[in-house]
């Protein structure tokens, strides 16, 4: 057994990654539902993607998850030029689905069937990321590879593609042994998603409930964490959300009942006002720079952060190849 995680630049030994961001934004093209809808959404800027994940580096950060997903924006050349300004953080890029609401109604993933589209998220993986974010109708590969797997549910729902979409990516999951991370909106349906994995056959410890902590219930939160899938927290520092004093509650729930082997931070700064190199903030470093430091003296241990930031996110990661 290899076990290796595969980056943008190549595959790495797990030992490798360091102090990681387990869903991060570094692209948005235009055209996508997202920013047609708000311009906030476009962050197609590479230098300035470069200069935030430069920040990140230099307050420890060693790992970095870009959690776009297909025909969202996605695109996979200027995460190769960011990263060679910034070839210290090893980059993984995702391949799957975002939400339903996020495709215009004539794109393919309303039409294509599962067995359709498992190979596509495959050769993403194998062969090369798509270059143009399968928007066809050719199909010209990079030499960069997706190293994570992504699907998404909406708010309180899991719309019939949504389904499709999760069975989909969970299929290329089985087959690759891929992280899978997941888009649940305001911290809802993660039980759903844990039932159409299970339903799938996963293995749940490779699985990431993305931005759960949007709910932050210690009591919903153990019961999914009880499944063994882990759970991604991203609102530190996003405070119009909740403040931090929540997500610690939550947090320490979570140890206290000994699942610091299942949690994973992220920042998920998918707004360029979330970006300090667009003149916003909290930006990629926050968790390292101001969330580390408040948890260091509310009295989190250095062997819990490290298996937060470092271990965790290793596990998770590497797969055998
Ligand atoms: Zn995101």
């Amino acid at each position: 057994m290899t076990l290796k995680i595969r980056t943008i630049t190549g595959d790495i030994n797990p030992e490798e990654l360091g102090p990681t961001n387990m869903h991060e934004h570094l692209i948005r093209d235009a055209g996508t539902v997202e920013v047609l809808h708000d311009k906030d959404f476009l962050m197609d800027d590479a230098d300035k993607a470069a200069l935030e994940l430069a920040d990140f580096r230099n307050h420890g950060g060693g790992g970095f998850v870009d959690a776009q997903p297909i025909g969202c924006g996605r695109n996979i050349n200027k995460y190769l030029s960011i990263s060679e300004k910034v070839p210290e953080v090893p980059i993984l890029a995702t391949t799957g689905f975002h939400k339903s609401e996020f495709y215009l109604p004539t794109h393919w993933v309303f039409d294509y069937s599962i067995d359709e589209m498992v190979p596509l998220l495959l050769a993403d993986v194998y062969e090369g990321i798509e270059i143009n974010d399968y928007n066809g109708p050719l199909v010209k590969r990079s030499h960069a590879k997706a190293g994570v797997l992504k699907c998404a549910t909406s708010y309180q729902n899991v719309t019939p593609v949504e389904e499709k979409l999760c069975r989909t990516a969970a299929r290329a999951q089985k087959e690759i042994g891929l992280a899978l991370i997941t888009h649940t909106q305001q911290g809802t349906m993660g039980q759903a998603q844990i039932d159409i994995f299970k339903s799938e056959g996963l293995d749940l410890s490779k699985v990431v409930i993305g931005h759960i902590d949007r709910n932050p219930d210690p009591f919903m939160l153990l019961e999914l964490a009880k499944q063994g899938v882990n759970l991604e927290f991203d609102t530190p520092g996003r405070t119009k959300y909740q403040s931090e004093s929540i997500t610690v509650n939550c947090l320490r729930a979570l140890l206290d009942a000994g699942y610091a082997d299942q949690i994973v931070f992220a920042g998920d700064s998918g707004r360029r006002s979330y970006l300090k190199s667009y003149g916003g903030g909290p930006g990629y470093a926050y968790i390292l720079e101001f969330f580390i430091p408040r948890l260091r003296r509310e009295g989190i241990s250095e062997d819990v952060i490290k298996k937060i930031l470092v271990e965790n996110p290793r596990r998770i990661l590497s797969f055998d190849i």
